[in-house]
């Protein structure tokens, strides 16, 4: 399969290049299977929409901690192919529904159908500092990539997570 058909100039120009930083991931996320499978079932049936959601789980001095992904609804029907905006009654919805659990929102993932796991600057526009940004590259139907990121408020950019397996 031939990236370059996947990487739309767009993702090549000034404006796209300067929203993630090139340096070395210094920080590190393990994403459970279950909730890598869930990410991938989803940016696969959701294609060639995006689909997003909300990842579980805790945050501790070594990153992020993985455990669920629970897809929300894409509010954003006009651009539904490369915008994505999370449903806040959703938002609640899951927020609601893990009070009382030994886990937190720590993440917001989606899908780039056809397009690299690289964030575009409207995903800067939209991201909260703090939270994992997981990418999955899912192209003509099959997921090719994914690809964790941070936004630093500091910088204006996303910076590179390594993604780890998780022991569970
Ligand atoms: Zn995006």
């Amino acid at each position: 399969m031939s990236f370059t058909k996947y990487e739309p100039v767009r993702f090549r120009s000034p404006e796209y290049i300067a929203v993630w930083s090139q340096q070395v991931a210094a920080t590190s996320c393990d994403i459970s299977k279950d909730a890598r499978e869930a990410m991938k079932d989803m940016a696969v049936s959701g294609y060639p929409n995006e689909i997003c959601g909300l990842l579980l789980g805790r945050i501790d001095a070594d990153g992020w901690h993985v455990s669920e992904a629970r897809q929300v609804t894409n509010m954003n029907i006009e651009r539904a192919s490369d915008r994505f905006q999370l449903d806040p009654a959703g938002y609640q919805a899951v927020d609601r529904d893990i009070r009382g659990r030994d886990v937190e929102i720590i993440g917001v993932f989606h899908s780039h159908p056809d397009c690299p796991a690289k964030p575009s600057p409207t995903d800067l526009d939209g991201a909260w500092e703090g939270f994992l940004y997981p990418i999955v590259s899912v192209c003509e139907g099959e997921v090719l990539d994914i690809r964790c990121w941070e936004p630093h408020d500091d910088t204006q950019q996303f910076h590179p997570v390594l993604l780890t397996e998780a022991v569970q």
